[in-house]
């Protein structure tokens, strides 16, 4: 007999709506032992379904069924192939890299894949993630394999594991939307690039004709490329470290933009602002992405009057008939909370609306009632 989480009655309804955490001030006892990466059955008073333990972690247990199948390497490979199935639907062949496995919203909780052309970057969140993943690898390896990945990596704490076949590149070259550009696969953050923004990228460009554009927070300067590409006059990227800016630079010497007709700034984005805003620049799109403000509940507060002050120093170097595209990855967030840093008493002007706001792109699905999901957020104002 495995192990039994019994949970409170109140929680048992959200596990059945599909949110997929059991929180450990939910358990009302436990049957059996708990090892991370086990499969667990979860009930209240009725059999709820099967999850993984991870005993040592806030979240005790992640949700795989509300049926008695048990999370091994046959429900991975079933997941895993629908996942990618419906991404291949999704992309054409101008986009090479993207999230084929998402974690939660593709209903493979902790376990996250994106895809850089022929390698696949695998990241881990929580102690059962990584010790069921051995039981997943086979069915990872042959999936992936059927779509022409050759290479298989787990970042995990900057070091870089090869899990099959050849060492990855330290750099690798991809596409979205036709624009070509270079990812740091070793020494990127994340997987190595912001897949999550790809489509926002793809409407900066829709936005940057004939403007003078802001690109704040750029890391790899995917904005500030797709905002040249999009026949922006003049770009400036700013970052607080310089190594993004070498990467950004050679992004567009591939996408045959001059980067000597740019510039990068390597500077605290608000000390940036501040004395841009001393010296009455402007911009005409600024482009505001932040890291995230708010790693947990606690910091949700100063994280709201970070981002107004970050919001309001935009504003001021934003010209007058300026776009502003303000964006948000903080999960604690919610979209209501974070449209209300950019209202007008924190813009110090009234002359914005907001034309448009986007969530996560279809390859970061989520679930109705896992709002955690729903981190990225992406508002136009104009
Ligand atoms: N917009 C990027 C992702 C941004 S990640 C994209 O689409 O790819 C956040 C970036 O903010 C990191 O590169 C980090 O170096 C930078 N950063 C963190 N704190 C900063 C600060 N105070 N000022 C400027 N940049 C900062």
């Amino acid at each position: 007999m495995g192990a039994v989480i019994v949970v409170r009655k109140t929680v048992g309804g959200a596990l059945r709506g599909g949110h997929p955490w059991v929180f450990r001030d939910s358990v009302v006892k436990v049957r059996g032992t708990l090892h991370a990466g086990d499969a667990v059955a979860v009930e209240d008073d009725a059999f709820l379904g099967m999850a993984i333990a991870d005993p040592g972690s806030p979240i005790v247990a992640r949700m795989w069924t509300h049926d008695k199948r048990v999370p091994d390497g046959k429900l991975f490979e079933e997941r895993l192939r629908r996942a990618v199935a419906l991404r291949s639907r999704a992309f054409d062949g101008e986009t090479t890299a993207m999230r084929l496995l998402h974690g939660e919203g593709d209903r493979t909780p902790g376990i996250v894949i994106d895809r850089y052309a022929h390698v696949a970057v695998v990241r881990t969140d929580g102690d059962a993630a990584d010790a069921a993943l051995p039981a997943f690898l086979p069915a990872m390896i042959k999936v992936l394999g059927e779509q022409g990945i050759t290479t298989i990596i787990k970042k995990q704490e900057g070091a870089v594991v090869t899990l099959d076949g050849e060492a990855a590149p330290p750099r690798i070259r991809i596409r979205e939307h036709g624009i070509p550009f270079w990812v740091d696969l070793a020494k990127g953050q994340k997987t190595g690039a912001f897949l999550d923004q790809r489509e926002n990228r793809r409407r900066v460009r829709g936005l940057a004709a004939g403007r003078r554009v802001l690109n704040l927070f750029s890391y790899a300067g995917g904005f500030s490329l797709f905002a040249a590409v999009g026949g922006a006059t003049h770009v400036t990227s700013v970052d607080i470290a310089s190594g993004g800016h070498a990467t950004a630079q050679d992004s567009f010497r591939l996408a045959g933009v001059d980067p000597q007709a740019h510039s990068f700034a390597t500077a605290d984005a608000f000390e940036f602002l501040k004395s841009a805003a001393q010296q009455k620049k402007m911009w005409d799109l600024v482009v505001c992405d932040p890291p995230s403000f708010a790693p947990n509940e606690k910091s949700r507060v100063r994280a709201l009057t970070a981002y107004r002050k970050l919001h309001r120093a935009a504003a001021e170097v934003l010209s007058p008939s300026g776009i502003f595209c303000a964006s948000s990855c903080s999960s604690h967030v919610s979209a209501e909370a974070f449209l209300e840093t950019l209202d007008d008493e924190t813009l110090g002007r009234a002359d914005l609306r907001l034309q448009e706001f986007f969530g996560p792109p279809s390859d970061h699905p989520t679930l109705p009632t896992f709002p955690e999901g729903r981190y990225l957020k992406f508002a136009v104002l104009a």
